[in-house]
């Protein structure tokens, strides 16, 4: 007769049940490990679901239908009511998050996941103890813990959030009514994302931020077109500006100075200016734990820390923290952990902002193939130019495929359109795979889709190339 395993002895222990959490806990139960996942709040998913990148694409997933009715349906009176409920806006939201959290929890239970509600700490290396609400406690043992507690709003201090009048990115949907206007704190993806959605809302929305330009990481060019259409839509953008003060008035109304000493006054505003790691009461000094810059858990390229058997993934190692990145680390990090064969590793991480437009990109910049190649050749494709985006009623948008002088490799590419962040996929394979612009000259594509954008980029920097060569032997 075997023995029955002591209820709290594991494999693997992952505490977290967000994105990284997840993947790490499926990749060691698929490898027929005991494994539990620790998580303090009520459901699983973590803040990708709950306040993060499920809801705000629910939202964005409204003003996108509005617009559309607005472009393609003329005949139509479309106006919001002054009294808006964001709810309403959202009708579907509950439906997939439910739809969400219960696949996850199914997935876990048939997978012979255990799932332990409570808030996890570490005492030993191998020891997790977990605080149950009613407070009990449970102590799990563990060859292996994953730690994928995330992030959360960092919220400065400078910056009153009561989560009535000034939010943040946890508590924006959770205003009751769409406000008159709003001003945004932030210049990055979660400031442009919010700005944008509500903008094409009907909001008045003002987005400030330090930098001269939001989203300073991404290409000039695509930022520019960001701005144009943020602006064309009613919303504007004070860049280069601090913040002096934020008061709530009497009233109950947002009083932002600048430095200039402009005052701004809004119904709402959005503190969107980054985030913080999810690391205390976790035990990590206690357990000799190391973290790195603003706090956030220090690991190798192999996600494990400088203790051997703690691993750490998502949002609490730092940046890029996306969803996307955080669920591959934490399939990575378990195989390695498990001596897992892991595949190449990845260098080449796309980027996506649900802005309205989409904006994406991936690989190298114009500067950077510019500084590393010696010159940079750039194919452009404007939507005006593709039909499937005139069918759609979004000519706006641009792609830009680059090369270096020679015009051969693909070394970045960068979009701005509504499908951008779907349609950054074909150029990321391509980069991959190591094609030329060729590639997309002499193979077949669908028409009409958005995908044609590519063949028009490439054929644009074909012709430079064309008219380059001609030009150096008419010299010679
Ligand atoms: C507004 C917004 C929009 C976003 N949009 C996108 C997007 O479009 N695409 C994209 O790729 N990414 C997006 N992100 C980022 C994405 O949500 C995060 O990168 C991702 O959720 C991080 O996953 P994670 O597993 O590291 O942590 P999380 O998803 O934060 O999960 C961590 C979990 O750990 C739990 N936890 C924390 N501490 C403890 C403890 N001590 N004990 C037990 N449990 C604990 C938490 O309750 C939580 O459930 C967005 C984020 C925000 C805020």
């Amino acid at each position: 007769m075997s023995a029955t395993p002591d209820p709290d002895t594991f494999d693997v222990v992952v505490v977290g049940s967000g994105p990284g959490g997840q993947k790490a806990a499926i990749q060691a139960a698929k490898a027929g490990r005991r494994v539990a996942v620790v998580e303090r709040e009520r459901d699983v998913g973590g803040a990708c679901v709950y306040t993060g990148t499920i809801p705000s694409k629910t939202l964005r997933e409204a003003a996108h239908t509005l617009l559309a009715v607005k472009r393609n349906a003329r005949f139509l009176e479309v106006k919001l009511g002054a009294q808006t409920e964001v709810a309403t806006l959202m009708t579907r939201l509950d439906e997939v998050l439910r739809a969400h959290a219960r696949f996850i929890a199914d997935f876990f239970a048939g997978n012979g996941i255990t799932l332990v509600p409570g808030r996890a700490r570490l005492v030993d290396a191998h020891t997790v103890e977990v605080q149950a609400v009613r407070g009990t406690v449970r102590r799990l043992r563990a060859e292996i813990v994953v730690l994928a507690t995330g992030s959360r709003p960092r919220n400065p201090p400078e910056v009153p959030v009561d989560h009535e009048s000034i939010l943040d990115s946890d508590s924006i949907l959770s205003m009751l009514y769409l406000p008159r206007s709003l001003t945004v704190l932030g210049g990055g993806v979660i400031a442009t994302e919010y700005a944008s959605i509500f903008s094409l809302l009907g909001v008045k929305v003002t987005m400030i931020d330090r930098g001269p330009r939001p989203l300073g990481f991404l290409d000039p060019e695509l930022v520019d077109r960001f701005i144009q259409h943020f602006t064309a839509h009613g919303g504007t953008w004070i860049g280069g500006r601090a913040t002096k003060s934020v008061q709530i008035s009497r009233l109950g109304e947002v009083v932002t100075t600048l430095d200039d000493g402009t005052n701004i006054t809004s119904e709402k505003m959005l503190c969107a200016l980054g985030r913080s790691a999810n690391v205390e009461g976790l035990g990590l000094a206690e357990v000799g734990v190391k973290q790195g810059k603003y706090g956030v858990i220090a690991v190798d390229a192999h996600y494990r820390t400088n203790v051997s058997n703690i691993f750490a993934v998502g949002d609490v190692i730092g940046p890029p923290a996306l969803g996307s990145t955080s669920m591959e680390q934490g399939r990575r990090a378990m195989c390695h952990a498990l001596g897992i064969d892991v595949g190449a590793a990845f260098d080449v991480v796309p980027i996506g902002i649900y802005s309205v437009p989409e904006l994406a990109s991936v690989g190298l910049t114009e500067a950077q193939v510019r500084e590393r190649h010696g010159g940079v050749l750039v194919g452009r494709a404007d939507f005006s130019e593709v039909a499937r985006a005139h069918i759609a009623g979004h000519q706006s948008g641009m792609l830009k495929l680059l090369t270096g002088p020679d015009g051969g490799k693909i070394l970045g590419v960068h979009i701005v359109a509504e499908g951008a962040t779907d349609l950054v996929h074909v150029g990321e394979m391509a980069l991959i795979n190591g094609n030329d612009v060729s590639v997309f000259l002499e193979n077949i594509l669908n028409f009409p889709t958005l995908g044609e954008a590519y063949r028009i980029a490439a054929l644009n920097l074909h012709n430079q190339l064309v008219a380059k060569r001609a030009a150096a032997v008419a010299v010679g």
